[in-house]
C-alpha cells in the first residue's frame, strides 16, 4: 500500500501533513498530543471495519447458525492474532477480553479476593489509580517506591512475617507511567515471583501495560520471565475499538481457581430447583472469565484494527524509533525555553529521554519569569483556543503526581479540606501547582507537532523582559477623569442574551446585583447542572426582554427559524406562575442543581411548552429554573470575588472568632479565600455586579489590531457581559487611563456608593461572539499576553452595592442611569 510510512528516519515528515488529512480529517486545524489518553483512530480503520460489518453479518457466538458461527470462528482467530501481536505462545498465554484495563485488572482482583484468605498487595508508586485502589480488596498492602522495590529484588520481601505465609500476595506496577512517561524493567516481573518462589509466599506479578503498549512493542515470547497478569486497553494503541485485555500466563492460572459468580457462557451445566450445582467451563482460561455476551461486534473490530495499524505504521518497533525521535525534540524545545532573565519557562518532571528509557510523554508545569506556577486551568483554556489537545491536572496518577510535585499526604488532605477536587480552578493551592501538563506523542505524531507545541509555549509564556516588572502607579492621577455610565445590560437568564436597559430607565441596584439579572438559568435535565455558553454557543441566541406591564418575559430566540419551535416564549415574572393564563397547572418544583460546582436548590418548572421550546433551541434536554433573591440554604449564594495581587489595594483583613486560634496566612494565589464581608449573589459566576471600561477596552483592541493581522472587526463590549460599562463623559477634558479600574477601590455613580471587590478572571467564554454566537480566538489569545497576572487572565472588575450610604430615601431604592456621572476613590 502506498500510505506504509517509514517513520523511523528524522526527515520521514516530508510529506506527512497529506497522510494526516487524509487519514485524520478529524482533526483538522487542531494538534493532538493526548495519546497517553487515547490516540486518534484513522479513516481507513473506520472505512475497512464498516465494510466488514456491512459485507457480513455477526451474531451472538454459542449456536449453530451461520451468523453465530462466522462471530465464533473470527473470535477464534483474533484472540490468536492477539497473542501474536505482543510475540506470546498460545500453549503458553490466555487473553480474555475485557472492557478496558481497568476491568481487567478487577478480574484478577475478583480472583484473589475469592481465596480462602484474600490475598496481600504491593504497589509501586507510580501505578495509575486503577491499580491504587486494589488495596481496598486486599488483606494488607503497601505502596513501594523505587528503593523498596530494589530491596525486594534483593531478596528482602516486604511482606515480612507479620504477614500470613499462606496467603498469597499480587505484586502491580506499570509498564510505563502514565504521567510522566518513566519506564519500569519487564524483568521485575520475573525476578519477585521468583523471589516468592524461593520464600514460601507465592507472588503473582501484574503488568499494567495499558501506556506502555501504546508506543512500544511488548514481548512476551519468554513465559518464564513474563508476568502472570498483563493488562492494556486497544483503544490506546489503535484508536478503536473500546476494548481491553487481560493476558494471563498459563503458569498463574491456579489463581483463578475460586472462582465464585458465574455468568452465561462460562458453565457446562447447571443445576437448578432441587439441587444447586453447576460446572464450570474447563478447556480456557478466557471461556470462564468472559461473563455474558462478548463484546462481538468490538473484537471483530479489533481485526481490522491489526491490519490498518501494520498498513500505516509499519511495525510497533517503528512507532517506537519515531515517537523516541519526536520525544527527544519535544523534550529539548520545551527544556531550551528560558524567560528573559534566564530562568527556565518549563519544569520538567519527566526523564531525559537521553538519559533513560522514558515513553514519549512528557509531564511539566509553567513559572513565569518571577517564578509564580502558572494555573493549569489557564494553560487549558488557551491551548483549547489555540487547538492543542493535551491534558492536565493529576492524570488518574496519585502517587506519581505527589512525588514530582512534593505533595505531602497532609497537603493533600488540607486542599482536599479546602475545597481543591480533580478537575477545578483552583489548581494551585498554597503556592504550589496540584498537578501537571501532559504533552503525549504517538504514532500519527509529527515534527510540525511538536515544533507548533513548543512555540506555542514560547509564544504565550516567556517573559522576554529581563527584570521584575515596574509596580503600576498606585497614586490617583492630579486630575480625577471625568467619566459616566456609557450603558446598563441584564442578563436575566445565566449565559443567555443581555438585556440593554433603555437610556432614561433608572434601574434598581440591589444587594444582590441589578434588577432581574441572573435570576434564572437553564439546567440539563439530567445531571442539573447549569448549562453554559462555553458548551452551548447558541444561548447567546436567546434574548430575554422584561416586559413589565404584561408582568412577564418574553425570551427571542433570534437564530434560524427551527422547524416546530416557536420564534419566542413568554415565562411569567411572578414567583408563582399559575397566576399567568396560560400555566395554570404550572407548578414550581425545587431540585438540586449546580451552579459553577456549586451545589445549590433552584425552582424547576413543569411546563413542557418552556422546557420544550430551550431544549429545541439548544439541542440538549433541559429546564428552565430559578434562584429568586431572599433565599436560604442552598437557595442562596455568596460572591467569591476578591482582590487580585496585581491590584494595590491591600485587602481586608480575615475576621477572626474571638478565642480562636489565628488561621495561617492564606495563600496569596488561592481563588477560595472570602472576602471580610459575605456578600450575596444570585447566579452570577462570582459577584453581585461586572463592571468594565471603554478606556481599558479600547486599550485591548488596539493590542489586538497590532498583533494580528487578520483580526478585521474589534471586540465589542458585549464579549465580557457586563452589566455596567463605564466610559468617558461626553467633552471629558480629563481622561481615563486603561485599567485605571484595577486600582479603584470604590466608585459613586450618582449619589450610590459601590465597592470595587476585585478584578474579573476570564475564560474562552469571552470569545463567543454575542451577535452570531461564533466562535473566535479573541479576545482570549491578547488578553493572555497583556492581561495575565500570577498565571490568570483578567478583564473588568467586580463590584458591590454598598447600602448605608447615601442620603436616607434613595437608600430605600438605589438606581442606576445611563449617563449619570462617576467618580472613583483610589485608596
Ligand atoms: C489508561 C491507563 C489505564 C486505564 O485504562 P482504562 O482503559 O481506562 O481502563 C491504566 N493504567 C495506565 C498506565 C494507563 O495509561
Amino acid at each position: 500500500m502506498e500510505t506504509t510510512r517509514r517513520t523511523t528516519e528524522p526527515g520521514y515528515n516530508a510529506g506527512v501533513e497529506e497522510f494526516r488529512d487524509e487519514e485524520y480529517p478529524m482533526l483538522k486545524g487542531s494538534v493532538y498530543l493526548d495519546h497517553a489518553g487515547t490516540t486518534p483512530y484513522p479513516k481507513s480503520l473506520m472505512d475497512r471495519f464498516a465494510r466488514d460489518m456491512t459485507c457480513n453479518l455477526f451474531g451472538n457466538p454459542h449456536s449453530a447458525s451461520a451468523s453465530s458461527q462466522l462471530s465464533t470462528s473470527r473470535i477464534e482467530d483474533i484472540r490468536l492474532r492477539v497473542l501474536h501481536f505482543f510475540n506470546a505462545d498460545p500453549d503458553e498465554f490466555d487473553v480474555v477480553f475485557a472492557a478496558n484495563a481497568t476491568a481487567g485488572i478487577k478480574l484478577v482482583v475478583d480472583a484473589l479476593r475469592a481465596g480462602p484468605d484474600g490475598f496481600d498487595y504491593a504497589y509501586h508508586q507510580a501505578s495509575h489509580t486503577s491499580l491504587v485502589g486494589v488495596r481496598e480488596e486486599a488483606r494488607n498492602s503497601l505502596c513501594l517506591d523505587d528503593g523498596q522495590v530494589e530491596a525486594w529484588l534483593a531478596g528482602s520481601c516486604p511482606f515480612g512475617s507479620d504477614y500470613g505465609v499462606a496467603r498469597p500476595a499480587l505484586f502491580a506496577y506499570p509498564g510505563q507511567s502514565n504521567m510522566d512517561g518513566r519506564r519500569f524493567p519487564l524483568t521485575w516481573a520475573q525476578t519477585i515471583r521468583q523471589q516468592g518462589a524461593s520464600g514460601n509466599k507465592k507472588v503473582y506479578t501484574l503488568l499494567d501495560a495499558a501506556a506502555l503498549v501504546c508506543s512500544s512493542p511488548l514481548d512476551l515470547s519468554c513465559a518464564d520471565t513474563a508476568p502472570d497478569f498483563t493488562v492494556l486497553s486497544f483503544y490506546k494503541i489503535f484508536g478503536f475499538p473500546d476494548l481491553g485485555a487481560l493476558i494471563v500466563r498459563r503458569g498463574a492460572e491456579d489463581a483463578f481457581r475460586h472462582p465464585r459468580y458465574f455468568g452465561g457462557g462460562t458453565v457446562d451445566m447447571v443445576v437448578c430447583l432441587k439441587e444447586q450445582w453447576h460446572a464450570p467451563k474447563t478447556q480456557f482460561l478466557h471461556e470462564r472469565l468472559e461473563h455474558g455476551t462478548l463484546p462481538v461486534h468490538s473484537i471483530i473490530a479489533l481485526d481490522s484494527a491489526l491490519d490498518i495499524h501494520e498498513q500505516l505504521f509499519g511495525s510497533m518497533r517503528n512507532v517506537s524509533a519515531h515517537t523516541a525521535f519526536l520525544h527527544q525534540r519535544l523534550y529539548r524545545g520545551l527544556k531550551s525555553l528560558r524567560h528573559g532573565n534566564d530562568k527556565p519557562v518549563c519544569t520538567i518532571y519527566s526523564p531525559d529521554p537521553d538519559q533513560s528509557d522514558t515513553g514519549p510523554v512528557l509531564a511539566f508545569n509553567i513559572r513565569n519569569g518571577q517564578d509564580v506556577w502558572l494555573s493549569l486551568a489557564e494553560i487549558e483554556k488557551l491551548a483549547t483556543l489555540k487547538g492543542f489537545h493535551i491534558r492536565t491536572g493529576g492524570v488518574c496518577n496519585p502517587g506519581g503526581i505527589a512525588s514530582a510535585l512534593g505533595l505531602e499526604p497532609w497537603e493533600m488532605r488540607k486542599n482536599f479540606s479546602s475545597g481543591f477536587r480533580c478537575g477545578t480552578d483552583n489548581d494551585i493551592m498554597a503556592g504550589k501547582p496540584t498537578g501537571i501538563v501532559r504533552a503525549s506523542l504517538g504514532a500519527m505524531s509529527t515534527i510540525s507537532d511538536v515544533d507548533s507545541f513548543v512555540d506555542f509555549i514560547s509564544e504565550f509564556y516567556r517573559d522576554l523582559s529581563s527584570q521584575a516588572p515596574i509596580p503600576r502607579q498606585t497614586l490617583p492621577p492630579p486630575n480625577r477623569p471625568e467619566l459616566v455610565v456609557h450603558s446598563i445590560f441584564i442578563y436575566p437568564i445565566k449565559s443567555c442574551g443581555a438585556f440593554q436597559v433603555p437610556p432614561g430607565v433608572s434601574w434598581e441596584v440591589r444587594p444582590e446585583g441589578l434588577a432581574w439579572d441572573r435570576e434564572w438559568c437553564l439546567i440539563h435535565q439530567g445531571t442539573g447542572r447549569a448549562l453554559s455558553q462555553k458548551q452551548y454557543p447558541r444561548m447567546a441566541l436567546l434574548r430575554p426582554q422584561p416586559d413589565f406591564d404584561r408582568g412577564k418575559l418574553r425570551v427571542a430566540y433570534v437564530g434560524q427559524a427551527l422547524p416546530h419551535l416557536p420564534r419566542e416564549i413568554d415565562i411569567p415574572l411572578s414567583k408563582n406562575p399559575s397566576l399567568f393564563h396560560s400555566f395554570k397547572s404550572a407548578t414550581l418544583r425545587s431540585r438540586s442543581s449546580r451552579v459553577c460546582g456549586e451545589e445549590i436548590l433552584a425552582q424547576t418548572y413543569s411546563v413542557p411548552e418552556i422546557n420544550d421550546f430551550f431544549s429545541g433551541v439548544l439541542g440538549v434536554p433541559c429546564m428552565l429554573a430559578r434562584f429568586p433573591p431572599g433565599g436560604q440554604g442552598k437557595s442562596m449564594r455568596h460572591s467569591k470575588a476578591h482582590l487580585q495581587k496585581h491590584q494595590t489595594q491591600t485587602a481586608p483583613p480575615p475576621i477572626a472568632m474571638p478565642g480562636s486560634f489565628p488561621s495561617p496566612p492564606s495563600p496569596p494565589d488561592s481563588d477560595t479565600e472570602r472576602s471580610a464581608t459575605q456578600r450575596r449573589i444570585l447566579l452570577s459566576n462570582e459577584s453581585p455586579i461586572l463592571g468594565i471600561t471603554l478606556p481599558s477596552l479600547d486599550a485591548l483592541n488596539a493590542e489586538i489590531r497590532g498583533s494580528s493581522a487578520n483580526s478585521k472587526t474589534d471586540i465589542s463590549a458585549a464579549v465580557f457581559r457586563a452589566n455596567i460599562v463605564i466610559g468617558p463623559a461626553p467633552d471629558a477634558r480629563t481622561k481615563m487611563e486603561p485599567y485605571a479600574e484595577d486600582d479603584w477601590s470604590s466608585i459613586r455613580i450618582g449619589k450610590h456608593e459601590f465597592e470595587m471587590l476585585g478584578s474579573c478572571r476570564r475564560c474562552h467564554m469571552v470569545c463567543i461572539n454575542q451577535e452570531t454566537a461564533e466562535k473566535s480566538e479573541e479576545p482570549f489569545v491578547t488578553l493572555s499576553k497583556t492581561r495575565r497576572f500570577d498565571g490568570k487572565v483578567f478583564f473588568g472588575t467586580h463590584m458591590g452595592y454598598i447600602s448605608g450610604k447615601g442620603q436616607q430615601q434613595q437608600q430605600q431604592f438605589p438606581t442606576v442611569k445611563v449617563g449619570e456621572t462617576v467618580l472613583p476613590e483610589w485608596s
